[in-house]
């Protein structure tokens, strides 16, 4: 059964990898996908599986931004970090994360190699070593990795999972090499 064209590898990533047009405002490094990395996965040929964007889902395109208390980056991810730590938020999250359990585990049903996923490091939301809450970037990982990563546990699946920043390229590049098993 699917012996096609198709690798049967895939990774999973953080949709603004693919897609910087939801981040947060002045936080996009990229008019689409964040490219030298995009490019290594597209070389790779292997299967990429953007995740949603929890924020965006959960807050808006804006997240609600008040443009009237002169907000910076930083005190914006430190409201978003609260934000996405509501009830409301963890319900949405939730169900986001069961989604992708589930087709992790169709993919590894049929044989298929999950080959990691990729993060955005610092991030409130899809931080893997690095989230941001209270004002600073703190060694672990956001909500919704958080939540993705007890749910896979639970069900005792090991996924290798890499964090990487928009704003250092040539890290990421590395970071992705890496977990491609080609750096
Ligand atoms: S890091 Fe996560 S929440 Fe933030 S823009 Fe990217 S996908 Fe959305």
């Amino acid at each position: 059964m699917f012996n096609d064209k198709r690798s049967k590898k895939v990774v999973f990533v953080s949709h603004c990898i693919l897609n910087q047009n939801p981040k947060l405002d002045a936080c996009a490094h990229y008019p689409g996908t964040i490219k030298e990395t995009a490019e290594v996965l597209l070389g790779a040929d292997i299967g990429i599986v953007q995740m949603p964007c929890p924020e965006f889902l959960y807050l808006g395109l804006d997240r609600g931004v008040d443009y009237g208390t002169n907000p910076s980056v930083e005190s914006e991810d430190t409201r978003i970090a609260v934000c996405m730590n509501e009830e409301k938020s963890k319900c949405l999250c939730t169900n986001l994360v069961h989604d992708i359990v589930y087709q992790i585990e169709e993919y590894q049903k049929f044989g298929f190699n999950i080959v990691g996923l990729i993060g955005i490091n610092g991030s409130p939301t899809c931080g893997v070593e690095t989230t941001w809450y209270g004002g600073g970037e703190h060694q672990e990982p956001g909500i919704f990795i958080k939540m993705l990563g007890k749910e896979l546990k639970k069900k005792s699946i090991n996924i290798k999972m890499v964090g990487i920043k928009a704003m250092d390229a040539k890290e990421a590049v590395t970071k992705t090499k890496k977990l491609l098993g080609d750096g």
